[in-house]
């Protein structure tokens, strides 16, 4: 069997959430596996392995995709923000925030990051069902904008800034009652969710608000999920937000952004096929552009949220090959030297990867194997019966799209430290993320004196 048929698909220059590897993917002349101009096995035995490796220029492009499809596609004013919780750092915020992007937080540390990334207040928008007060003030504090969920987040913010002379800015996440195809973990736009007021709360909420001097309601938000393969959800979304946007402005709130939320899918397998960046923004534009023209309202300043999509298929971890454990007539269990503490998903979704050799990408196939963590979890699997070119102790393991909720949702599980980051590009790996030590993981332990 020729291993290429597991990941080898048609290459989309434009919208890297449609491929499986990082647009600048390459095989040397040796046949080995180059990204950002980087022979990645050489990268592995510089910076040491787990290693979480991100490709600039993938995510530059799905940077300037989504803004172009907007320039495009929307008549109206536009601004994207990236959903930092997809994958944060400074590094990488700086990144989207110099293609032109906002940046949404969801906690006090995401917002820190932000600002030392160099993004101001104004573009910096922070979500949560249930912000602290720490979190609100340093959001009131650097000029974020507050996205309320809930009454909680109203009586916090009437407690702590309504005596101040400067008013928050807020926006208002609703529950849109949509359903789309995803995974039930990550389905957020339907009735029965955590998140946001229910429009059943919408005219005693608008009502209550005009009452408040201290708040200005800048706009109307709603998000329906995540890893989404359909354009239907958002093309409805866009009727039903943009009703509630109406319902605002009859109240007199000086609404003008609308944020439709993220959610576009990428491709983890083969068999995944997600719409492109350009079609998801052409079906939300002309969705949007025709339920205001029917109301006959101006254009909003519209708003979309990616975090998946713009950096998932840009980032691949690298592992070296361990132990090998076969079970004759079952199953032949290989070893990483990560697993669910640096890619969780596997375990809490039961995600699908793709993964090759770094050094023999295109070789023949002729083993059936299972990649194991190395946690002490029967669950911790990385990637079920798939074809490697006879692996080998020591070789380096390619695992794809992991730059989304693998960094940003890693753990320290059985006290094993967080591997390092570098970006990559035209040839240069650079340090975004120093390695934890063993040692790094006592830092916070404390001994009381009587033990
Ligand atoms: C998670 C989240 C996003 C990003 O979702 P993706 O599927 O990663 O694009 C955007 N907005 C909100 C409110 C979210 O919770």
């Amino acid at each position: 069997m020729d291993n290429k048929g597991q990941y080898e698909c048609e290459l989309d220059q434009k919208s890297p959430n449609r491929n499986l590897a990082p647009i600048t993917t390459e095989i040397d002349q040796n046949g080995r596996l180059v990204v950002g101009g980087c022979q990645l096995s050489s990268i592995a035995k510089r910076y040491g392995t787990p290693l979480y490796v991100l490709d600039e220029e993938s995510v530059r492009v799905s940077c300037k995709s989504y803004l172009e499809a907007l320039r495009t596609h929307y008549k109206g004013e536009s601004l994207p923000l990236y959903a930092s919780k997809a994958n944060s750092s400074i590094a990488m915020t700086k990144l989207v925030a110099s293609e032109g992007f906002g940046i949404d937080v969801v906690s006090a540390g995401e917002l820190l990051t932000a600002l030392r990334g160099g993004v101001s207040g104004e573009r910096i928008f922070l979500h949560g069902n249930n912000k602290s007060d720490q979190e609100l003030l340093i959001a009131y504090e650097a000029d974020a904008t507050v996205v309320i969920d809930n009454h909680h987040d109203l009586e916090r913010l009437k407690e702590l800034v309504s005596k101040r002379t400067k008013p928050v800015r807020l926006m208002l996440r609703f529950t849109p009652g949509i359903e789309c195809h995803t995974h039930e973990y990550i389905k957020t736009g339907h009735l029965d969710s955590k998140f946001g007021f229910d429009p059943d709360q919408l005219d005693a909420l608008f009502k209550e608000l005009i009452d408040y001097p201290w708040a200005i309601l800048t706009g109307i938000h709603a998000h329906i999920g995540s890893q989404i393969f359909e354009l239907e959800p958002h093309q409805d979304l866009a009727e039903v937000i943009t009703e509630t946007f109406c319902l605002a402005k009859k109240y007199g709130h000086p609404v003008q952004d609308m944020n439709i939320g993220g959610g576009l899918g990428v491709r983890y397998v083969v068999s995944d096929d997600p719409p492109s960046i350009q079609d998801w923004i052409r079906v939300i534009s002309t969705a949007v552009t025709k339920a205001c023209k029917i109301r006959g309202l101006q254009l909003p300043r519209l708003m979309c949220e990616p975090g998946r999509s713009l950096v998932a298929t840009a980032g691949l971890t690298l592992y070296t090959l361990g132990a090998k454990k076969s079970i004759p007539g079952l199953r032949t269990y290989i070893s990483v030297d990560g697993g669910m503490s640096d890619n969780p998903r596997p375990i809490t979704y039961q995600s699908l990867y793709t993964c090759c050799l770094a050094d023999r990408p295109l070789d023949e196939t002729d083993e059936i194997v299972t990649i194991a963590g190395k946690h002490c979890e029967s669950g911790d699997i990385l990637l079920k019966d798939i074809g490697l070119p006879k692996p080998l102790s020591g070789d380096i393991l390619v695992v794809f799209s992991t730059g989304a909720y693998n960094n940003s949702m890693s753990s320290n599980y059985n006290r094993i430290p967080r591997p390092a980051g570098v970006i990559v590009n035209a040839g240069h790996a650079e340090l975004i993320q120093k390695r934890e030590r063993p040692e790094d993981l006592l830092m916070y332990d404390v001994l009381p004196e009587r033990l």
